[in-house]
């Protein structure tokens, strides 16, 4: 039911939500005050979300800690990146698509190593795909055709609160009329959660367990026999367990395995091709697809941009004639854990934070959005407005989809899109920079 509000409060209709993966873009936003007092549709994690945003009056740029002038911020910057030997562009993620395109042209400028970001997370999936190929899909097919959604170590009920009402379980579909009532639910997890509380089938597995269980199932599917005690013991689940939910997943006309994305552990890689892996042998006798549930953040983005420019989905090395992919070598986390950069530009001011240990010896350039604080080992800070309520901007949804955000309140700081487009001017126009 719609909401009432004060007669002076703006309304913003079709905003997008940044607070997790599924980016609803079917938010009203309520603006008094210079703030978003209402966000209609929202749930609660995305009502927050708005809440966080605030009207910021604190200074826009800081050298050395102190507060200076934009203009002396950008030369300084600008100073510091090209006098670099080896410098880094990085947290592409934490910025909309017209951002992550300008901070590839500076890398390329400065020849330097350009990474989308965030200390591991999200390569598992990308390194999987490059070596296994993937069987995706979008939301929308996922809403109009799933008859059966296997939870993978996800509980998308607590962290994507509107998936199952939007895309999934609970969504009418084409071919799908009667919502919930056409569709099964498999959860696999560790736990009883949230969204195993919603399950039709719920299968208790040990975390350490997870590529015995892929394998396991694969080979299943795949029709070979497998020995009980075997199963047993490298899965902690019976044979028998087994079965019934390979015929579940076999007897899908269209199944998804929802699965995480983000996750940066050892396993993840394997974990995530183990699953690309069982759709692969599942799609030879159904339909079946991956779907990563995403963050709010624009991970998508940065791996589409950086392979519209470069070729390479992630951790690329612009210091050569060519583009080079290293993904063993020019991830962020690796190269600042060896120390193999002097200077970086952060556009994810959190990253600089998180990275005190290894950033010893090495500038920083750091980006802060208007509701962190100023990163403390940076050289040079700028405040740029929040992407999705100061600031519009592209950002894909985890499934490539592409959203168009849009501001719904004034920022005194500039987007940060036009923010490094004033430092890649300033890199481009120096003195002697047509000689780099
Ligand atoms: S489901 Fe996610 S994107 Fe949608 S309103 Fe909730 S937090 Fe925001």
């Amino acid at each position: 039911m719609p909401q009432a509000h004060r007669l002076d409060a703006e309304q913003h209709p079709d905003s997008v939500c940044l607070g997790c993966g599924c980016l609803c873009d079917d938010i009203t936003a309520v603006v008094a005050d210079g703030r978003v007092v209402a966000a209609e549709h929202a749930c609660a994690r995305g009502e927050a979300w708005f809440a966080a945003s605030s009207e910021d009056a604190s200074p826009e740029c800081w050298i050395d800690g102190q507060p200076a002038a934009i203009d002396d911020g950008l030369d300084h910057a600008a100073a510091i990146l090209r006098n670099a030997r080896s410098p880094l562009v990085t947290g592409l993620d934490a910025v909309c698509v017209e951002a992550q395109r300008i901070a590839v042209a500076i890398a390329d400028r400065i020849r330097g190593f350009v990474d989308a970001g965030g200390l591991g997370a999200h390569e598992s999936s990308i390194h999987a795909a490059l070596e296994v190929g993937s069987v995706g899909c979008t939301l929308g097919e996922i809403r109009h055709r799933a008859d059966l959604v296997l939870a993978w170590f996800v509980d998308p009920v607590a962290t994507h609160p509107r998936f199952f009402e939007r895309y999934g379980v609970d969504a009418i579909g084409e071919f799908v009329p009667r919502g919930r009532a056409d569709r099964r639910l498999c959860v696999i997890d560790e736990h009883e959660t949230a969204t195993a509380a919603q399950s039709d089938h719920l299968l208790l597995l040990k975390r350490d367990r997870r590529l015995a269980a892929l394998w396991t199932v694969r080979a299943i599917v795949a029709g070979l026999s497998l020995d009980p005690h075997t199963v047993a013991r490298l899965t902690g689940v019976s044979l028998e367990q087994w079965n019934t939910l390979a015929r579940l997943l076999l007897d899908a006309r269209y199944g998804v395995i929802l699965h995480d994305a983000g996750a940066a552990d050892a396993e993840a890689s394997i974990e995530s091709a183990a699953i690309l892996h069982l759709v692969r042998v599942l799609s030879e006798r159904t339909r079946f697809v991956a779907a990563a549930l995403g963050s709010g953040n624009n991970a998508k983005g940065a791996e589409q941009v950086l392979l519209w420019s470069t070729g390479y989905p992630a951790a690329v090395d612009l210091r050569g004639a060519v583009p080079a992919y290293q993904p063993q070598e020019a991830t962020t986390s690796r190269l600042l854990d060896r120390g193999e950069v002097d200077a970086v530009l952060s556009l994810e001011g959190r990253l600089a934070l998180d990275s005190i240990e290894t950033s010893a010896g090495c500038s920083i350039v750091a980006l802060v959005e208007d509701d962190l604080d100023p990163v403390p080992n940076a050289q040079v800070v700028f405040r740029v407005a929040r992407l999705g309520t100061h600031a519009g901007g592209t950002v894909f949804r985890s499934d490539g989809v592409p959203i168009p955000a849009r501001a719904v309140l004034p920022s005194h700081a500039p987007a940060a899109q036009e923010l490094i487009a004033l430092l890649l001017d300033r890199l481009e126009h120096a003195p002697g920079a047509g000689d780099a």
